[in-house]
């Protein structure tokens, strides 16, 4: 498949997307059964994650959309931006981040230190991706769907330029 300049291969079939899903939240379900979290999905990225994840999520939960944002084309910029449209109050909540890939971390450490500056009780993060870098950092990521090594992914939400994210299978960047 060409996105742009760039040619993507099948990578993560949307079956096995599914089974993941279902496992994580099942993970939160057993985890959060005696609380009312609050699911923080980061946008635009997370939005067909979460809206499966959270289908999935038999906790009473409250959830509220964020944007940031510290990527363009396919590597970091390393600009980051701070946390909008949060309309819940978040002092004193636990909050789970629900995010879709997790490459560097700076992302998730700067929101995380956020929600921390905001009083919130606790803060979690469950992503479908993590890279390797995050991984090498130990980025305290709780919930995590696939491990990936360097592979530049596509689809299920994640863009290439702001196409691709329509698709429910996800893709990788091709060898070139
Ligand atoms: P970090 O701050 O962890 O380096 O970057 C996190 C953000 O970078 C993600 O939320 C996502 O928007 C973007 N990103 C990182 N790796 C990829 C990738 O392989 N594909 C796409 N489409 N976006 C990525």
């Amino acid at each position: 498949m060409k996105v742009q300049d760039l040619e993507f291969k099948k990578f993560i079939p949307a079956a096995a997307i599914t089974e993941k899903v279902k496992a994580l939240a099942n993970q939160l379900n057993h985890d959060y059964k005696d609380k009312t979290p609050i699911f923080l999905p980061i946008l635009n990225g997370s939005f067909m994650f979460a809206s499966d994840l959270l289908k999935e999520v038999k906790v009473p939960c409250r959830i509220s959309f964020v944007k940031t944002s510290s990527y363009s084309g396919t590597s970091s910029t390393g600009q980051l931006k701070t946390l909008i449209g949060h309309d819940e109050s978040l002092f004193n909540q636990h909050i789970i981040i629900v995010e879709d890939i997790v490459d560097t971390g700076l992302t998730l450490e700067k929101i995380i230190e956020e929600l921390r500056s905001l009083g919130a009780k606790s803060v979690e993060a469950v992503t479908l991706l993590r890279k390797k870098p995050a991984r090498e950092k130990k980025v305290d990521v709780k919930y995590v769907g696939f491990d990936l090594n360097d592979e530049f992914v596509l689809g299920y939400g994640l863009d290439y330029d702001g196409l691709g994210r329509n698709h429910k299978d996800l893709y990788k960047q091709a060898e070139k």
